[in-house]
């Protein structure tokens, strides 16, 4: 498979499970280990996504790429997201974090190759080391919709469900 292909499948079945979110949602609060909110994925604590959403409600993803799509495709701004550092394991502000895409996956099972630092040292010593490049500004993932303007809100609001 190409890996346009292989982006175009994810980015599918990124969609479905969107669609599948509140079962998914409940599936976890019922017990067993916490899963990844947009497919199921067992968590890595050292790759997870935090986001706070605006009613303070917890979701927990998998990696970079699945918290890019879970706040894409949100109903509502979400209040905050964190990530967890890959050199620490801590968890940082993603408007505070480093990332790099490199050439190794982050987390191989969604095929993520972003990484996410704390400090702007392991950032760059990650990406000398595997050809990776900083992503930033508009190539930042997860500026999502933590901090949208008010015509995107009316937007959501418009369209929202319930
Ligand atoms: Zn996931
Ligand atoms: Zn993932």
């Amino acid at each position: 498979m190409t890996r346009g292909a292989t982006r175009a499948a994810l980015f599918a079945g990124g969609l479905a499970a969107v669609a599948a979110l509140p079962l998914v949602g409940r599936a976890w609060r019922s017990g067993g280990e916490p899963r990844c909110a947009l497919d199921g994925v067992a968590l890595d604590a050292s790759r997870r996504v935090r986001v706070v959403e605006d009613g303070g409600a917890e979701r927990l993803l998998c990696c970079v790429a699945c918290g890019d799509r879970w706040l894409a495709a949100a109903a509502e701004p979400v209040r905050a997201a964190f990530v967890a550092d890959e050199a620490t394991g801590a968890e940082v502000p993603a408007g505070e974090a480093w990332f790099v895409r490199s050439r190794v996956a982050a987390f191989p099972v969604c095929a993520c190759f972003v990484h996410a630092f704390a400090r702007e040292e392991d950032a760059r010593r990650h990406a000398a080391a595997y050809g990776g490049e900083i992503l930033d500004g508009k190539a930042r993932p997860l500026r999502g919709r933590a901090r949208r303007g008010a015509r995107e809100s009316a937007r959501t609001r418009q369209g929202g469900k319930r």
